[in-house]
This record gives C-alpha cells, sequence and structure tokens, in this order.
C-alpha cells in the first residue's frame, strides 16, 4: 500500500508539519522515509543558482551531493534511481519562497537518470545526477506561484558582476525553454470600452501626447487599452478608467505606476466621459 498523505496538492505547509506527516528527516533534499516507504524530494528554488527544471508535467530533478561527482551509489539517489523497481513512492515539495513547502503530489521516475555539469558548492565543475519524474496526477501552479518564483530568481541572478552572469547564461542553455501549466484567473475587458476610449484617442497615445509607434496590420495606428484602476486592484471596467495608450506609457503604468500619471490620466478620462 502506498502512503497516502493527508496533504492536498497545491497546499503549502511548514517544515515541521512535513517531517511530522511523513516521519521523514527535517533536512536536506530527499528525505527517506522508512516507516511509510517512500522518498519526500524538495525541490527548492530558493537556493542555489542551479535549478530543477520543469517540462510540462515532468521535472527534472537534481540528485544529491554538495561537493564532487555525484554518484548512483549515494543511498539516497539510489532510492530514486531505483524507485520503480522497488515501489517505494515519491513524493514532491516545491520551495519558491523560504520556509514554505507546497505539496505538489507523489512522482515517477519516467526516464533514465543522466548527468549533467554543474558547478558545486565550492564552485568547482562537477557532474551531477538528473532524475525525470512524472507527476502522477495532473498538476499546475497559480499564477502567483510563479511570479514568487520568477521574483525570487530575478532577485538572486541581479546581485551577480556581468561575467558571472554570462558564464552562468551560457551554462544554463537547454534544448526546449523550460514551461509548466499555471493556472490563471484573467480579467475580460469589456470590448465596447475599450475599442470606444480606442477610437475616441485618434492614435495619440493619452500619456505621452505622441503618435502611436505604428500601425497594425489592418493599417491601424496601435494603441492598447489600460485600466488606470488595474482590474485586480479593484478597479471598475468603465470609459472613466480605461485609457488608450502607446505600448511605452502601457508597460510605464504597470512598471513605475506614477500617481502623477495615475492623476492625468483619470482627470483625462473623465473629461472623455463627460463630453460627447
Ligand atoms: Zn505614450
Ligand atoms: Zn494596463
Amino acid at each position: 500500500m502506498t502512503f497516502v498523505p493527508s496533504f492536498k496538492i497545491g497546499e503549502t505547509v511548514s517544515n515541521e508539519q512535513l517531517y511530522t506527516e511523513f516521519s521523514c528527516g527535517n533536512m536536506g533534499g530527499i528525505r527517506p522515509s522508512s516507516t511509510n516507504n517512500c522518498v519526500v524530494l524538495i525541490s527548492d528554488h530558493t537556493k542555489s543558482l542551479y535549478d530543477d527544471k520543469w517540462y510540462g508535467n515532468e521535472l527534472h530533478y537534481t540528485g544529491t551531493g554538495k561537493i564532487g561527482d555525484q554518484s548512483l551509489d549515494d543511498p539516497k539517489n539510489k532510492k530514486i534511481a531505483k524507485s520503480n523497481t522497488t515501489g517505494i513512492a515519491l513524493f514532491l515539495f516545491e520551495v519558491m519562497e523560504p520556509t514554505r513547502y507546497t505539496y505538489r503530489g507523489q512522482m515517477k521516475l519516467s526516464g533514465n537518470p543522466y548527468q549533467e555539469v554543474q558547478p558545486d558548492d565550492n564552485g568547482n565543475v562537477r557532474k551531477v545526477w538528473m532524475f525525470p519524474l512524472t507527476a502522477v496526477e495532473e498538476q499546475s501552479i497559480t499564477q502567483s506561484e510563479l511570479k514568487n518564483y520568477v521574483e525570487t530568481r530575478r532577485k538572486k541572478v541581479q546581485g551577480l558582476p556581468i561575467s558571472e552572469l554570462r558564464q552562468q547564461a551560457i551554462k544554463h542553455k537547454t534544448k526546449f525553454g523550460s514551461n509548466r501549466p499555471v493556472t490563471s484567473n484573467t480579467y475580460i475587458r469589456d470590448e465596447f470600452i475599450a475599442e470606444y476610449t480606442k477610437r475616441y484617442a485618434k492614435g495619440v497615445c493619452e500619456l505621452c501626447e505622441n503618435d502611436a509607434p505604428f500601425k497594425d496590420k489592418g493599417g491601424n495606428p496601435y494603441l492598447e487599452s489600460h485600466h488606470i484602476i488595474w482590474l485586480s486592484k479593484g478597479g471598475p471596467d468603465s470609459i472613466e478608467n480605461t485609457v488608450a495608450l502607446c505600448p511605452n506609457c502601457h508597460r510605464k503604468m504597470h512598471i513605475v505606476a506614477d500617481q502623477n500619471d495615475i492623476n492625468k490620466l483619470l482627470t483625462k478620462a473623465k473629461e472623455r466621459a463627460q463630453n460627447e
């Protein structure tokens, strides 16, 4: 009988909840539990610059061994490598923010382990073992989890000197882009409001007041519809809250969100709502 944990897929727990539930160790990335005949795998995206990568439903998981070449004779790596024949169950947690363990469900070794070159903790190049693991149950991450993941990684690389960045950038080359299913709740803007405000702008950006930088395939000036108070922040979908912006200004509103710009756009949209 395969152990069935009480956690739901996607649930985030503390380290203590994790090791108590599985009766496994409280440290490390690969944590065997003889009580429950399983291994808990932690894919920690906050620790090293090297990262386990997802390709759809498949995770390429890095084995254990911090210094020197990793070995399949290591008892923990061996447990993963032999899991299909021994029947030992693999359970995965991901860490996208420090100390928060998100349960991803049961995984199965889905291909032959292979070797990859990565630097060890001392910065020396060595060989690691990669394990292709497929999620037993379909799963996806949420938009906000993805955002946290990207943010955490971005902050990590920002502090690096450009020489190091180049070295890493070259080594990080993959044949296929890492990808995985993400669930999102998307706001659907009203087309009448978007089209009316764009038409009203007559090809002129309502923030910088310059002509649209290019025409679309239909020969119309290209502007984008923007909600001054974002829908995700509770803003209404109305002509009083919608403007037509050039792509540059649109990005600026999302990245900088300058209060002066917001005020200027709110005034414009309100005036337009009063005009006919
Ligand atoms: Zn503009
Ligand atoms: Zn926008």
